[in-house]
């Protein structure tokens, strides 16, 4: 892949909030999404986020915006439908055919009288409702920051923090799909069993120790076949693009049930993601090499190992967390952030992670989600979860307003943010995934 000419800087659209600095939906992003227009009944249907808008693509196919350019009609054809997944399994031409029409159709450029035309086919983001972006058949989360699972490992296996393991294999578990909800849905505590270092028999009730788990997904795009593995030099074309993901996580329950099979209800009540799925023509330009292994550490195996993910398999994605207690949301207080990580930190990349869960043929199909894990860095201002930031609750963070956190309470708010930005190119953001955390 090369830079096409979507990510152009000098690009600019004539959609005005598309322009404004520090947008996180220029016309160099147009990132896809399920909306329609809130208090309809309209039937839902894709849409490419623009500045503080939607386009309504089925709208402008309708009207006859893509009649002289066949691979960006017959694409846009999948989009008046309430999920991404038939776009996802069109696999990246057809995503690239329609994400070149609809660059030069925002773009300032355009002939008039097709602008006219595609205002009419905007909707503002206020005014829409926002849906999952696909239906997810299958749901997998990796763990693969080398720098949380050594954290977490040392609160848990002092004498042991990393397993043999981790250097070898992208860690995994296969998690629940049907729990999966869309940024803004409020996410209720979950009660369950606990069991104390000090307690002789567990009990059942609220988690005491609710936490946030700071991630990004990957969607799949077009899938394999059973039996047939993905050889890294494909794992691309796989790949549809990324989202933002928060693994909300019940620590209390995780730590009495996790043995030995790994998480369960710890995980399965809630994982919220983004609604805009940012694809990866649009993160080109922040393809970067992951950070460098440690000194001894081995080389990926074989099937792991390619020359193009060495140098550019990671994306240079900032990834923020963000905190608004109850009372700074009655005080009109803004969210402060509470951590600032780096994507690169990962110790393997997402391409890595789809090879390695095909690897065994495992049949991955579109709309399938690959969560990265909690994304933590070497300090710790980048630790990706309040279960790291406060060393397992034994030192709470202290917010501006004077409140402290070990874990979450109930009716925080927790944001998840990312963006891109590099010189010579146009900085690229995800949007927010928010949840509020309501009471048992
Ligand atoms: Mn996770």
């Amino acid at each position: 892949m090369s830079i096409d000419p979507t990510n152009d800087p000098a690009l600019r659209s004539w959609v005005q909030t598309a322009n404004l600095r520090g947008a996180d939906f220029p016309i160099q992003n147009l990132p896809f999404g399920i909306f329609r227009r809130a208090g309809t009944r309209e039937a839902p249907r894709v849409g490419v986020a623009i500045g503080a808008a939607i386009l309504d693509i089925a709208a402008c196919l309708a009207a006859g915006l893509f009649d002289d350019d066949s691979a960006a009609r017959a694409a846009a054809t999948a989009c008046a439908m309430p999920t991404l997944n038939e776009l996802m399994s069109r696999g990246p031409s057809a995503r690239r055919a329609l994400r070149q029409a609809l660059s030069a159709l925002l773009a300032d450029s355009v002939a008039a009288h097709r602008r006219q035309i595609a205002e009419h086919a905007l909707v503002p983001q206020q005014e829409a409702e926002l849906f999952l972006p696909a239906q997810i058949g299958d749901y997998t989360d990796f763990y693969a920051s080398v720098h949380h699972a050594t954290n977490v490992g040392s609160m848990f296996r002092p004498d042991q923090p990393l397993l043999p393991n981790y250097k070898w294999v992208p860690i995994g578990y296969h998690g629940r799909a049907s729990s999966i909800v869309v940024s803004g849905t409020p996410v209720r505590r979950p009660v369950g069993q606990r069991k104390g270092p000090n307690d002789e028999v567990p009990s059942v009730g609220p988690s005491r120790s609710l936490d946030y788990e700071l991630e990004l997904g990957a969607f799949v795009g077009t899938g394999n076949a059973l039996g047939e593995p993905i050889p890294m030099a494909q794992a691309d074309d796989h790949l549809f693009g990324l989202c933002l993901l928060n693994d909300w996580s019940a620590r209390d329950l995780q730590a009495w049930e996790y043995q030995p099979l790994g998480p369960f209800l710890a995980k399965n009540f809630a994982s919220s993601i983004s609604p805009w799925v940012v694809t990866l023509e649009a993160l080109e330009p922040f393809r970067a090499p992951l950070a460098p292994r440690a000194e001894g550490d081995p080389a990926p195996l074989p099937y792991l190992t390619d020359r193009a993910d060495q140098e550019r398999g990671g994306f240079a994605i900032t990834v923020e967390t963000w905190l608004r207690t109850a009372r700074m949301q009655e005080a009109g207080e803004p969210a402060v952030r509470i951590t600032q990580g780096q994507a690169t930190d990962l110790y393997w990349s997402m391409a890595q992670m789809l090879v390695h869960h095909a690897s065994n043929g495992c049949n991955l199909r579109a709309g399938d989600l690959l969560g990265s894990g909690t994304i933590s860095g070497p300090s710790p201002e980048s630790r990706g979860c309040l279960l790291e930031l406060t060393w397992r609750g034994a030192e709470p963070i202290t917010l501006p307003n004077g409140e402290s956190r070990a874990f979450l309470h109930d009716g925080d708010e927790l944001q998840i943010t990312a963006f891109a930005e590099r010189d010579g190119a146009v900085r690229i953001g995800f949007g927010v995934c928010t949840g509020v955390v309501l009471p048992a």
